[in-house]
């Protein structure tokens, strides 16, 4: 499978000269399967130049949601995909039904906060639970978790053939109270995965205001990675504060941090353009 990076960047878009690096859209990453299935994880600004791709092929189109944030949703209406005749795009929901995540979906196509209504969407989308055909043949499979995070929303572990990434954005590894899903489980979740994308919004000296906002400290990250043996770790969902300088840094804390490691690994800032195949 190929993954390749849209969107990267957390909370709201940050275009300008200080992120050009990293990149400004929120989060949208696509996978291609070797079988030639479409995957999108999130429908953030980053889905609008992917959907000028797609448009070159008339294939399906799996969306999947971590969850419902604006941030996570508001490219969508700049898809082209969406307004093509019969275009078959399947969305599969974080959270409860199919149904309600369609409608909050389609919920920004009102007329008043954008100019076309959704009754003008010509694709034949089409609401679907995880497990239904494309994602439940011997293959491919697709696993999920919830997520800690206000609000709630859900993980996703993607493998076809032995090869896997994870998608866990908008998660906080170590939230105040109990956790929905520990630690622990976690690193079971994102076991020998080949590619975990994980929320590193924060730094330590974003703390302690923003614990409990449900994001992760990049430290917390890496411990992630180191306990569930992960071959190559993305940090994603960049502080929209946080200048391209400043990413680097991280980027060479996070070489420092791990470089005694012996066995192949790579940690990664995420960004735009970035493309990655296992
Ligand atoms: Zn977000
Ligand atoms: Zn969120």
């Amino acid at each position: 499978m190929k993954i390749e990076f849209y969107g990267v960047r957390g909370s709201i878009p940050t275009p300008g000269p200080e992120t050009a690096e990293f990149g400004g859209n929120t989060p949208c990453v696509f996978v291609e399967l070797n079988n030639g299935g479409q995957v999108i994880f999130d429908a953030g600004t980053g889905i609008r130049p992917l959907g000028d791709r797609l448009m070159k092929n008339n294939h399906p189109i799996h969306l999947l949601l971590s969850h419902t944030h604006w941030d996570h949703i508001q490219g969508f209406p700049f898809f082209k995909p969406a307004y093509q005749k019969g275009r078959e795009i399947y969305l599969y929901p974080a959270t409860g039904s199919a149904e309600q995540t369609m409608c909050t979906l389609l919920a920004q196509l009102d007329g008043v906060n954008f100019p076309v209504t959704a009754n003008q969407i010509g694709c034949g989308m089409i609401c679907h639970d995880y497990h239904t055909e494309f994602f439940d043949r011997k293959e491919i499979t697709i696993q999920s978790m919830l997520l800690n995070h206000p609000g709630g929303g859900s993980a996703f572990r993607l493998s076809e053939n032995g090869s896997s990434v994870a998608y866990v954005t908008d998660n906080e590894l170590n939230p105040p109270g109990t956790p929905i899903t520990t630690f622990e489980q976690w690193v079971e979740f994102v076991r020998d995965v080949d590619v975990l994308i994980h929320d590193a919004q924060y730094l330590p000296e974003d703390m302690p205001l923003k614990h409990g906002w449900g994001h992760s400290l990049v430290s917390d990250v890496w411990r992630l990675a180191e306990a569930a043996q992960v071959k190559t770790l993305v940090l994603f969902h960049h502080e929209p504060e946080r200048s391209d300088s400043e990413i680097r840094q991280i980027q060479h804390a996070t070489d420092e941090h791990f470089r005694d490691r012996l066995r192949p690994f790579r940690a990664i800032c995420a960004r735009e353009g970035l493309v990655l195949e296992v």
